[in-house]
Formats: C-alpha cells, structure tokens, sequence
C-alpha cells in the first residue's frame, strides 16, 4: 500500500510520501538501540518531566492535531480532538504512576531473598492501526518509554502525518533524538524489522491477518509479542431494559469512530418480548444520525478511512442479504465523492452470514432475534 494521505472525505490525495528504504530502516534500528543505552539509565524523575511536556504539547495543540487525524481517516474532529485529550491523560497516567508501576516486588519465598524486577528490553517496533491513528500509538509509547525502552513505529500506510506529528511531539517534548521513531514503511518490511537482532519486541494492534503474520514472525525468533486485535462484541437487550435509553447507547456504541472501533458493539441481540419496540426505535435512530463532512462540529458519521474498507464492508452486507439478512436502513455507498456509507441495520441475521460470523468494520450494525436471555447470551 502506498503510503500517502487520501482524505477519505474528499477522495483526494493531499500528500505522498517516499518509503524508507531497507538500509535507512535498519540504520534507525541501530541508532534505537543506541538511544536505548543511555535511556534506560535516565532517572524517573527525568522521563516523567518529558512525558508531561508531551500531555502539554497534546493539550495547548489539540484542535491542530485533531484536523490532521480528521483529514487523514475522516473520524468527526470532535472525536478527535477528545481522542488527543485522551493522549495527554495517558502520558499523564504513566508520568505519574510508572516508577510505582515498576517497582521491584519482594517476594516470600524459603530463599534469602526473592523479588521481581521490571527491566526494560531495549527497542521495541509498534505496527499500529489507523482507526485511532494518535490513541493506539501513545498508549504503546507512554508506558513503554517510560519504563526505559525505545520505541520505533510503523503506523498504517494510509496515516502518514499523525505518524510523523507524533514522532515531532516527542522531539519537541525533550526527548533525546531516536528515543522514538516513525519509520515510514509498508507492511511488507515489518517482519525483517522483527528478524533485526537489535528488536527485542513487536506491539501490533490490527487485524487477525496481521495478528498472525506478526506473532508468527515474532515466534520464530522467539521475541515477545504483544497482539491487540479485531472484534465483534455483542450487545444483549433483555426484557427488563430501559428501550430508549438501550437504543441511545446502541447508536453511539455501532456508529462511534465512524464505526471503525475494535471495541465497538457491533452484534444486537434482543430478546423476543422486547425485540420490535428495540428494532423499530433503533432503526429509527440510526436514520436520524447525521453524517457528512468530518470537519464539521455536528456531524455524527463521516466517511469510512479508505475506500476497500468501504468497498469490504459493502460486500459483507450484499453476502448477508443473499443469505437471507434483511436491509431496515442504509445498505449502500452514499454517492457523493469520498467514502460514505449510509448508515446500516440489518435484521434476520442468522449464522453462516458474514454479518453474523465477521467484524462489520463500519456504520452497519446486525440485528438477532433470540427467543430469551438463555439464547441471548
Ligand atoms: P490492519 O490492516 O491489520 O493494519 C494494522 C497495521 O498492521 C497497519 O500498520 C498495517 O500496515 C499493518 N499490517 C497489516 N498487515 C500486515 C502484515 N501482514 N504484516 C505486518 N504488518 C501488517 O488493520 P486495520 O484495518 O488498520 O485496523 C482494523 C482492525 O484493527 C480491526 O480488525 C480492528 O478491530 C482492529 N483494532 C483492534 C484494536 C484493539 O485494541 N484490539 C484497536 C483498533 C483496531 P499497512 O497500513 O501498511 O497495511
């Protein structure tokens, strides 16, 4: 995948950028490994002084980097914003609690003397997600550079200027140079990244293909690894529910982050007594969700992040309905330039259809009709 900047609002390529080529990147290792040696030993104090630079740093420029988050994967820059926030309260967290975090424990044990102590590894690779393009990668960072470690990043191709603002914010934060470090690469180099003896850990937070690629080439070397991954998470309305309030908390649940949230509810599950008041109100809300430009404070659903997804999540939904799935609302692009889906409600969802079996990595939630809580859950 190229690595460049396409509004997804507009469809438009604002900015491309060269690939670093296989010696640049592992001349980057080596100077991570470099910066390594003398980070580990940086007093606490000190680390903490410069993780709270950085929360100011996101704090004072918050509505700069939430247009950049916006433009780049087209959440509502409202959620962006709220997004950096959520950066600076993260590297807040670990300035203020990492010493604490990482202090040695004592253990009773029938030796002299017995204790766990947390040593940093050296560099670690982070392969990130464009869905929370700043979020995902400051709460690898906060933590792992507090403890000592170095950190380099290689974010989804398609979110190049957050990875690059991020790596800008750590320098400007006080960091020394190479502590942390974007590499602007395809996914295709990360496993020669895992192989460099100088890497001592991978963190991903992506999708299974990803997940298994990565852990699989983090196992053969036999480097630690640390998988975050998709999900499909039910939302179960039983009979004793508050519908309004339930119906409120679906749509914000499925349509947050544009959809595109791996914690995000995704499958409906109402119990049959209450299953027609839930559908027709949450049908009726999910209409009522204002979508269009991100940039605008009011909007509720921007476009999706590129255009496969878009084009992935439509063909989930046309193998659905073959299958028997049922459109209430929504169920194709909105044709307008950019990637908009209109947003979606499927009912009569049964297993075997991708909307049952799969992540609906979008506006487009599925609806199952369980006879009572038992099949519910
Ligand atoms: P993705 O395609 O897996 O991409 C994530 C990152 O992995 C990107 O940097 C991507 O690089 C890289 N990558 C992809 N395939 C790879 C491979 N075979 N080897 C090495 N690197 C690879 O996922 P996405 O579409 O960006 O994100 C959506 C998925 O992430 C969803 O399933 C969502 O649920 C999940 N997610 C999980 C969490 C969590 O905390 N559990 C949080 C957010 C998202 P390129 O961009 O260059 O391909």
């Amino acid at each position: 995948m190229a690595i460049e900047t396409v509004n997804p609002a507009t469809g438009k390529m604002e900015k491309s950028f060269n690939e670093m080529s296989e010696s640049e990147v592992m001349e980057l290792i080596g100077r991570g490994k470099e910066a390594f040696c003398k980070w580990r030993n940086v007093p606490y104090e000190e680390r903490k002084r410069l993780l709270k630079n950085v929360a100011s740093i996101l704090r004072e420029k918050k509505y700069d980097y939430g247009r950049i988050l916006t433009l780049e994967m087209g959440k509502p820059v409202v959620q962006s914003i709220a997004e950096v926030e959520k950066c600076a309260l993260a590297c807040d967290y670990y300035a203020d609690n990492g010493e604490k975090i990482l202090k040695e424990e004592i253990i009773a044990t029938d030796g002299s003397e017995s204790y766990v102590r947390f040593d940093p590894i050296g560099v670690v690779l982070a392969v990130m997600p464009w869905n929370f393009p700043f979020w995902q990668v400051f709460r690898f960072a906060a933590p792992a550079l507090m403890a000592g470690n170095t950190g380099l990043l290689k974010h989804a191709s398609n979110v190049p200027m957050c990875a690059l603002a991020i790596e800008e914010i750590f320098l400007k934060a006080g960091f020394p140079e190479n502590v942390f470090k974007t590499l602007l690469i395809g996914s295709g180099m990360v496993e020669k990244v895992i192989n460099h003896p100088d890497v001592k850990g991978v963190s991903l937070t992506g999708s299974e293909p990803a997940g298994r690629s990565i852990a699989g080439a983090a196992g053969k070397m036999i480097k630690k690894s640390v998988l975050e991954l998709g999900g499909s998470d039910p939302f179960i309305v039983l009979a004793d529910a508050d519908i309004d309030e339930a119906v409120k908390t679906a749509v914000t649940a499925r349509m947050i982050n544009n959809g595109q949230s791996c914690i995000a509810a995704k499958r409906f599950i109402a119990v049959e007594k209450i299953y027609n008041e839930f559908e027709e109100k949450f049908v009726k809300a999910v209409k009522n969700v204002k979508t269009g430009d991100p940039m605008d404070g009011s909007t509720e659903l921007g476009p999706m992040a590129r255009e496969d997804l878009l084009i992935e999540l439509d063909s989930q939904i046309k193998k659905s309905v073959a299958k028997g799935a049922k459109i209430l609302c929504g169920g194709k692009r909105i044709d307008v330039p950019g990637f908009y889906y209109e947003p979606t409600v499927l009912a009569n969802v049964k297993e075997g259809m991708p909307a049952y079996e799969e992540e609906l990595f979008g506006p487009a939630a599925s609806l199952i009709k369980a006879e009572d809580e038992k099949e519910a859950v």
